[in-house]
This record gives C-alpha cells, structure tokens and sequence, in this order.
C-alpha cells in the first residue's frame, strides 16, 4: 500500500452549522419555561427522545407533545476525559443515561456530581440551560 504525499496542517478547522428546529420548537420553548417534554406518537403510542416528527416504530407522522416531568433515574454514566475537538475547551465531564418515569431514557450531561459519586440509581433531575452562544441545551444534575 503506497501512501500518497500529505500537507500537515495544524489550523484548527471551523465548522458552523445551523439545525433547523421548526418540528421541534415546542421542546425549545418548553425547555425555557422549565418543562421537559418530547413526542408521543398518536398512531401506536411510542415516546421518542429526543422528539421524533416521524415514528420510528410505525413510521407514523401524527403525534401529542408529553411532559416528562424533571425527575429520572441514573441508568449508566462515563466519565469523558478524553474529549472530541469541539469539546477540547470544557474540562472533562460525565455524560449520563437517565430514566424517566414511563421508561424513556435521555443522554445529557451530568453536571456538579464528582465522577466517583455518580452510581446506578443515583435521583437526578433535568434542567435548562443556556450556552454561551445563547443555544438552550439540558443537563442532569443530582435531584
Ligand atoms: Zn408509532
């Protein structure tokens, strides 16, 4: 296998990007007035996080906004010390699976707990934040 003659450079590469949200607004909006919500399809009842403007399981288009209350239940975590280059800036963090009510589970950040403390079944809740660039993300922090 012969490798073909490479430049190295070290810039850093930039990648802006924007997510279109119009079929998710109403998990922004509510994310703002501190409620946590996602899709419940009409057609077969399957809960989606996040929000699904198309059933996966019954490929249904119809579907009722939830609230899934604040409140869930640490399933798993890892602890990332070896962060991805968009997150080379952070210090390194947890990111968490936690359960709601109901079943659903949620990936986000466990955010304020020190990594030796956070344990399977640990009470955690999710909260509303903003980022830096005025982006609205969520965290779960101990309940
Ligand atoms: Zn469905």
């Amino acid at each position: 296998m012969s490798e073909e003659p490479t430049l190295h450079s070290r810039r850093a590469l930039i990648l802006k990007f924007d997510l279109p949200i119009s079929k998710t607004r109403e998990f922004w909006e509510s994310l703002k007035n501190g409620k946590f919500v996602t899709t419940k399809c009409m057609k077969c009842g399957n809960v989606c996080f996040p929000p699904q403007s198309d059933c996966p399981k019954c490929m249904g288009g119809e579907f009722e906004w939830v609230d899934l209350g604040r409140d869930a239940t640490l399933i798993t975590c890892t602890h990332v010390s070896v962060r991805p280059p968009s997150f080379t800036g952070s210090d390194p963090y947890i990111i968490a699976i936690g359960e709601f009510p109901g079943g659903t589970k949620v990936l986000a950040w466990l955010e304020g707990v020190k990594r030796e403390e956070a344990m399977p079944g640990m009470k955690l809740r999710v909260e509303g934040r903003n980022s830096a660039e005025g982006n609205p993300f969520y965290v779960f922090v101990r309940a």
